[in-house]
């Protein structure tokens, strides 16, 4: 099954996929090259908690504090691009792309992400940016609606879209998670260099297991495990599943079930 036909598809129904999983799943770099190949938009709400993360900082909110953090995050001026070839974050105007993936912003993130006032609005920001992209109303308006979207992060499948067309989790061993990390940030996967890594992938993971459930997959939701697959075959195995509820959809739960499926 090709990405063209899903992507011809997604096009015309303004689909929605969701994908979660843990850290260093390759879940953002996946999600964003499945977007490009469907034709969607992309939401890397991942992003959003790093930006709010950046703004508190930035306005020297102490992170503890719960009610200060969720009235920074309230009047946080946000906005997310969600082209998938080049997607931007700025908040009051600045372009914190960069900003938001330091050391400095992964480390403080769960205490953000962990607060319950800032999850309900970062949650409705993402929901508003779903309907839009997968609103068939306004597809074919000179407005990008309709194009349908790829949201990534913890809670997309089970709180944010869990009426998704399709419902992905995206998971790999620890130990290909840790290593994918380590040289993505240290550039080595040596044993020095995984050390450093935990902090960003298992203890953050630890944190953020408190508030969303990314480890299992709920009902519905197909998991595609990435530990022995490389990129692109981990794109392709995304797509499959696309392809495959898609195909369901259309012709009824019976169909898709006779062996032309993907051969995984
Ligand atoms: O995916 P990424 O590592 O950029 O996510 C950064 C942080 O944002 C996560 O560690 C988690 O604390 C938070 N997050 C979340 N819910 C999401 C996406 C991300 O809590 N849907």
């Amino acid at each position: 099954m090709s990405g063209d036909s899903a992507g011809t598809r997604a096009a015309s129904h303004g689909i929605v996929v969701a994908i979660d999983g843990p850290s260093g799943s390759g879940k953002s770099s996946v999600s964003r090259a499945v977007a490009r190949r469907l034709g969607t938009a992309y939401l890397d709400t991942g992003a959003m908690y790093r930006a709010a993360t950046w703004w508190c900082l930035e306005e020297q909110v102490d992170l503890a504090d719960q009610a200060a953090v969720a009235a920074a995050v309230d009047v946080m001026p946000l906005v997310m691009g969600i082209d998938p070839a080049a997607p931007t974050v700025h908040v009051d105007g600045t372009d914190v792309g960069e900003a938001i993936r330091t050391t400095e912003i992964s480390t403080a993130v769960s205490a953000v992400a962990t607060n319950l006032a800032v999850r309900a609005e970062l949650r409705r920001l993402q929901r508003a940016i779903i309907a839009a992209e997968s609103s068939v109303e306004s597809a074919g308006t000179s407005f990008s609606g309709g194009r349908g979207i790829v949201a990534e992060g913890r809670d997309i499948t089970t709180v944010v879209a869990p009426d998704a067309d399709a419902r992905i989790l995206l998971t790999a061993s620890e130990e290909a998670r840790l290593a994918r990390r380590s040289l993505e940030v240290h550039g080595a996967a040596d044993a020095a260099a995984v050390e450093a890594t935990k902090d960003q992938v298992l203890r953050r993971d630890r944190d953020d297991s408190t508030v969303s459930q990314f480890h299992v997959a709920a009902d519905g939701v197909v998991t595609v495990d990435s530990s022995d697959l490389d990129f692109e075959q981990t794109i392709q195995a995304v797509l499959d599943v696309v392809e495959q509820v898609l195909a369901t959809a259309a012709t009824g739960p019976d169909a898709g079930t006779g062996g032309e499926g993907p051969a995984r």
